[in-house]
């Protein structure tokens, strides 16, 4: 499991490299966000969480998803849409809401 930062989308605000429990992310000269330790990365999600333009991408485990599969988030206010797409290229959105995170 690993994350990949689009550069063209990143817009340097460095959320999640406040987040990032790992201290995994850095920025460039560019000011653009990347991943340092690939390998190091475990999946948490915090930084995509954090991301408001949809800048990073998570490639899911073979255990999970399949080879292949990934999965970003899109924000609209306090709900996330958790963006899955298989091996297979099928889609899948799943949507949660911010506020009710700590409900259960
Ligand atoms: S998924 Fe978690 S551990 Fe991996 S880079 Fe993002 S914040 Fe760091
Ligand atoms: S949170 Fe997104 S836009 Fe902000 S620095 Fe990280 S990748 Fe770039």
């Amino acid at each position: 499991m690993s994350i990949k930062i689009d550069k063209d989308k990143c817009v340097g605000c460095g959320k999640c490299i406040d987040v990032c429990p790992g201290t995994l992310i850095y920025k460039d000269k560019e000011n653009k966000a990347y991943i340092k330790y690939e390998k190091n990365c475990w999946g948490c999600t915090a930084c995509l969480k954090e991301c408001k333009v949809a800048a990073i991408k998570y490639y899911l485990g073979a255990d999970i998803g399949g080879n292949g599969a990934s999965l970003y988030v899109e924000q609209d206010k306090d709900i996330l849409n958790w963006n899955i797409t298989d091996k297979n290229g099928e889609k899948v959105v799943i949507s949660t809401n911010r506020k009710e995170a700590n409900r259960y």
